[in-house]
């Protein structure tokens, strides 16, 4: 079974390929909560898959683990997302390679408001320079 990532709708598995928002589908999970970062308004609709174990970069630099495109207004270390206490949280500043971190220039958005530190929910909408991502968990 798979399953899309923005409406929820279920498909079989020879499906790519979400038939109502054109989104790359997910595979099913059995009962363990995955977490993703989809991206939106781009033709391409990325989606990384968060790590409990592992800090997710995002920035310019080929480094981070996630380059939002487009790359304007994007800082070479812009963002992280940590996994705190059970959730998932970004903040504002990303790590480079030293593990020194440097907040971004043009700032960080959830829900179009700016801030330095989110704890995020399911659907909560992402915005970085002119690139955007919903954050979404399932089972
Ligand atoms: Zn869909």
């Amino acid at each position: 079974m798979k399953r899309c990532p923005i409406d929820n709708s279920t498909y079989e598995d020879n499906f790519q390929y979400c038939r109502s928002c054109g989104t790359l589908l997910v595979e099913e999970t059995n009962g363990k909560l995955k977490c993703f970062l989809v991206e939106i308004e781009q033709d391409q609709k990325r989606i990384f898959e968060l790590s409990p174990t592992e800090v997710c970069t995002i920035g310019r630099l080929p480094e981070n683990t996630i380059i939002p495109q487009p790359e304007m207004y994007i800082s070479r270390y812009h963002a992280r997302i940590v996994f705190e206490d059970g959730q998932f949280v970004l903040y504002d500043g990303g790590v480079d390679s030293a593990g020194r971190i440097h907040l971004s220039l043009s700032g960080v958005f959830v829900n179009r408001r700016r801030g330095s530190r989110f704890v995020l929910s399911n659907g909560c909408e992402i915005r970085l320079g002119q690139s955007a991502f919903i954050y979404r968990e399932k089972i």
